[in-house]
């Protein structure tokens, strides 16, 4: 992309891999190269796939710790005309990432936000999960503790497809309160290090991805799938 085609005082919301380093347009490698500030999750992560592609950006620190303090300055830098690009470590910026705050404020202030197309993990584990993908929702980390069973019960009649975030260390625990909640023979597909080496995914009924996770010990990032009520 040459230079003179980047929109002034923009936000651009990048897509990055996540996990396989290919998984990135060269829309998103050209933009990177030519904005002039990088907001990143974290800096260091996301500098090996910055170096990878040869971009030598400044970047920032932008994550949940941060945000709400730097928002209004990064807003006023937009406002006078710098192209800031958002990158999270993984995936699409906002999507159980930082993102949200900064694009509502730069909205509010008439500054222009293009977000690309590209990676994300929901996307890929709904359409291989084989369950249906036409109506689904997206409910993201269920809460650690605090209103997790009132979410849980909330979803008890959901009729589309309900797509999850879950760490290794709580996949067993979800699928057990799943099973609970929306009964042993609900189908499910678990997901686990999309576009990664040891990428894998498990289906079958809530209490048998159950039974497996109990025996095998759950490693790596996960998505789970859960068909709606029939
Ligand atoms: N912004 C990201 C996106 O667009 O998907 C999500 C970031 S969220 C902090 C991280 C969670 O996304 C992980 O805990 C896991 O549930 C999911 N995830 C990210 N990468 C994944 C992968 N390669 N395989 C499976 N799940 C993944």
């Amino acid at each position: 992309m040459e230079k003179s085609s980047v929109h002034k005082g923009t936000l651009f919301i990048v897509p990055t891999p996540i996990g396989h380093l290919a998984d990135i347009t060269h829309r998103a490698i050209s933009l990177l190269a030519d904005v002039d500030l990088i907001l990143c999750e974290d800096t260091r992560t996301s500098g090996k796939l910055l170096k990878h592609y040869g971009i030598d950006t400044p970047t920032r620190a932008h994550h949940m710790h941060n945000e709400h303090k730097d928002v209004d300055r990064l807003t006023a830098q937009l406002s006078d005309g710098m192209r800031i690009a958002l990158i999270s470590d993984a995936g699409t910026p906002a999507i159980s990432d930082p993102g949200f705050l900064l694009v509502r404020s730069s909205l509010a202030a008439g500054v222009e936000v293009i977000t690309l197309p590209g990676p994300t993990a929901f996307v890929p584990a709904l359409v291989q999960s084989g369950l249906p993908c036409e109506r689904f929702v997206f409910e993201g980390f269920l809460p650690h503790k605090k209103g997790r069973k009132s979410r849980i019960d909330s979803l008890c009649n959901e009729t589309r497809t309900m797509v999850f975030y879950e760490s290794p260390h709580r996949l067993i625990k979800t699928l057990k309160q799943l099973t609970d909640a929306f009964g042993p023979e609900r189908q499910a597909s678990v997901s686990r290090e999309l576009t990664k080496v040891f990428e894998e995914t498990k289906r079958g009924t809530l209490s048998e991805l159950y039974t497996y996770f109990e025996k095998h010990t759950p490693k790596g990032e996960f998505v789970l799938v859960v068909t709606g009520k029939p």
